[in-house]
């Protein structure tokens, strides 16, 4: 009567949100402020002022019009031509609106991109851990997942083992930076050695292999690092972006794919990005957040509490006994477990009202995730129940 295969996606919680309705559950027991709630990747930092006021201006000053109505399926073309300007000037792609399809945030932007590239028998790439929802996207729309795991001293894509998964059938890589959850940013080192292998690939199979770049937290990013603009290292690059994280602006659904020149067969693929984005329904990103978009391009927000938050953070865990590789951006450690099984780790750091969400869920048995976009305080409170759990694994307590 119903798709089994829908019906299961539908109504199987995802790991994360099953933590969180626990913690939900447990506030009511024992009170919000025993809970130490690390599991959503919901942005504490509210949007800021500069947002809200655009926002606000556009919806009271602005014709409804223009506000509410329809637009064409990429989106606004003067909204587009504003973004891509910003772009050209921060990155110095040579872009214009027309490289630009807007969408309702980095899902709907990964799902077209995926959508509108597979073919029967197509496989995508991800690099473990990796964000979980990938293995849905790719398998929505009829394709393989392959998971390369990553180096687990810095979570640098493992070149030797991505080369080995590589097949003719292979469609895309997926990369993600700043990284959910490692929290690595991949250098250029990195991302130069990954292009010389692509091309080599590309070369020896005589079709292309995107880089398809998932960069919701483009802007999360510490210690000075910045994220390496893929598009000019890789022509065959699909930029996913969003608002979602970089302006707090989840809730809105606003971001967009950004299909430079170079790619090849460009307008083939920006066509099929339109057709995807047409069967998915995911034409016309809400007027109103494009045209906030617009008005606040080349504004940054203040997201300096992440920064403090994961040295917090970090040098606690670590003083508690914990190994960590030290996140360059995003907003969650990813530390080893202390013991093999990550998901009796998780279970046992629950009874100290913990709650963090296993390794295994984003492809890294032995690993947990600790999303760090809470209130400062919550971490101070929880450092002490971290403390105490580490110490009852080494059976000092
Ligand atoms: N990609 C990654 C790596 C994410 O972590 C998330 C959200 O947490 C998304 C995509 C989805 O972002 P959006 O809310 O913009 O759809």
């Amino acid at each position: 009567m119903v798709s089994e295969e829908m019906y299961a996606l539908g109504t199987k919680k995802s790991t994360i949100r099953t933590i969180f309705e626990y913690g939900q559950k447990r506030a009511g027991e024992v009170g919000a402020e025993n809970v130490f709630d690390f599991s959503l990747g919901n942005p504490n930092v509210p949007a800021p002022d500069f947002i809200r006021a655009a926002a606000v201006d556009i919806l009271l000053h602005s014709d409804p019009m223009e506000v509410h109505g329809y637009t064409i399926a990429p989106g606004k073309p003067q909204v587009r031509e504003i973004l891509a300007a910003d772009l050209k000037k921060r990155f110095g792609m040579e872009i214009t609106g027309n490289n630009l399809f807007l969408t309702a945030g980095a899902a709907a932007s990964v799902t077209i991109t995926l959508k509108a590239l597979a073919e029967p028998g197509d496989r995508f790439v991800v690099i473990a851990p990796f964000f979980p929802e990938y293995r849905v996207f790719v398998e929505a729309c009829g394709g393989q997942l392959d998971v390369v795991p990553a180096k687990t001293d810095d979570f640098q894509i493992d070149l030797a083992a991505l080369e080995e998964q590589l097949t003719p059938q292979t469609k895309a890589v997926i990369v993600n930076a700043p990284n959910n959850p490692s929290g690595a940013v991949y250098s250029v080192e990195t991302l130069m050695q990954l292009a010389a292998l692509l091309h080599a690939k590309e070369h020896a199979y005589g079709h292309p292999i995107f880089i398809i770049a998932d960069e919701p937290y483009r802007e999360i990013v510490y210690d000075g690092i910045t994220v390496p603009c893929i598009p000019l290292l890789y022509e065959n690059t699909i930029i996913c972006y969003s608002y979602s994280k970089s302006f707090s602006l989840p809730g809105e659904r606003i971001g967009y794919i950004l299909v430079p020149d170079s790619v090849a067969d460009f307008a083939r693929v920006y066509g099929a990005v339109a057709g995807a984005a047409r069967v998915l329904t995911h034409v016309n990103a809400p007027s109103l957040w494009q045209l906030v978009a617009a008005r606040c391009a080349g504004r940054a927000a203040d997201l300096s509490t992440y920064a403090r938050n994961a040295a917090l953070l970090y040098d606690g865990l670590l003083a508690a006994g914990f190994s960590c590789v030290r996140p360059q951006g995003a907003f969650y450690l990813f530390p080893q477990a202390l013991e093999p099984d990550d998901e009796a780790f998780c279970e046992r750091a629950r009874m100290h009202d913990l709650l963090l969400v296993p390794g295994t869920d984003f492809g890294c048995p032995g690993y947990f995730r600790a999303a760090y976009c809470v209130r400062t305080e919550m971490i101070v409170r929880a450092l002490p129940h971290f403390q105490k759990l580490a110490e009852e694994y080494r059976g000092t307590t």
